[in-house]
């Protein structure tokens, strides 16, 4: 008998903490379907641009990542980040697919058309990556040249611009775009100084020119009619650089030469 009494006490008691636990459960969920904010930050961006975001095992790392692991934390926001070619990003953000855009992008005019971009967290530089025993020595030198770019790329709209289109050629990523440099199907590549410089790193035979094409500023963007996120991110970046975050994140990443 009194064995029958403890085993209906301790299932009494389990029994006690499930509901509790199912009861925390609804309570946790009550606020969140009148509240306005989702507690999800979604992030898009394109995995293929070290050190800002690349794939390491299963997980999108990089200076992007962790300064948008930071600021989903200020939010009160749990972060998702979705790897989507660069070119498809700002149609994401622009369609509600997801709430930020962050890629290391450069501010442009024609892009602020499409979406708001908050204030800046970085500078990026255009720079050209040729084969060690090219004869390609300065920007000039790519008159006639096949150059390859990332596609939608402020790379890809100066190549066109300054050397026409039928030099361009477009692939989807940076990976690719060295790849092609690499087998000769373009006689240089021109993209960010960053990846340019973790591409040369880890490929044998390519080089950079000593030259700086285009200099540039990198943001976040965000929907048009979200003003109200790009404040709260303006905010929260604002504290970030002030408390030295971003430095540290982009030391971590980029260590002084
Ligand atoms: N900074 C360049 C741009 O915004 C390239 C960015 C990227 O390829 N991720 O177009």
């Amino acid at each position: 008998m009194k064995t029958f009494k403890k085993v209906m006490a301790i299932l009494m008691a389990l029994a006690l903490t499930v509901l509790t636990f199912a009861s925390c459960g609804n309570t946790e969920k009550a606020p969140v379907e009148g509240a306005d904010a989702p507690a999800v930050l979604r992030m898009g961006t394109n995995a293929a641009f070290p050190p800002y975001e690349y794939v390491e095992g299963e997980k999108i790392v990089g200076i992007d990542a962790e300064i948008a692991e930071l600021l989903a934390e200020k939010l009160g926001m749990t972060l998702e980040i979705t790897d989507m070619d660069f070119g498809g990003i700002i149609s994401a953000v622009q369609n509600g697919i997801v709430d930020i855009g962050l890629a290391g992008m450069t501010v442009t005019d024609e892009r602020l058309e499409s979406v708001n971009f908050s204030e800046s967290y970085a500078t990026g530089i255009q720079v050209v990556i040729v084969p060690e025993d090219s004869d390609i020595k300065t920007p000039d030198d790519l008159n006639g040249k096949l150059i390859g770019v990332q596609e939608a790329t402020t790379g890809d709209a100066y190549a066109t611009d300054d050397f026409g289109e039928e030099s361009v050629k477009r692939y989807t990523n940076g990976s690719t775009a060295v790849a092609a440099l690499l087998n000769g199907s373009v006689d240089a590549v021109i993209i960010d100084n960053e990846p340019a410089k973790v591409f040369v790193e880890q490929t044998a035979g390519l080089k950079l020119l000593d030259t700086e094409y285009v200099v540039e500023d990198y943001a976040i963007a965000v929907a048009k009619d979200n003003t109200e996120l790009l404040d709260k991110i303006n905010t929260a970046l604002a504290e970030l650089k002030a408390d030295g975050s971003i430095d540290k994140i982009i030391e971590k990443y980029i260590p002084a030469e």
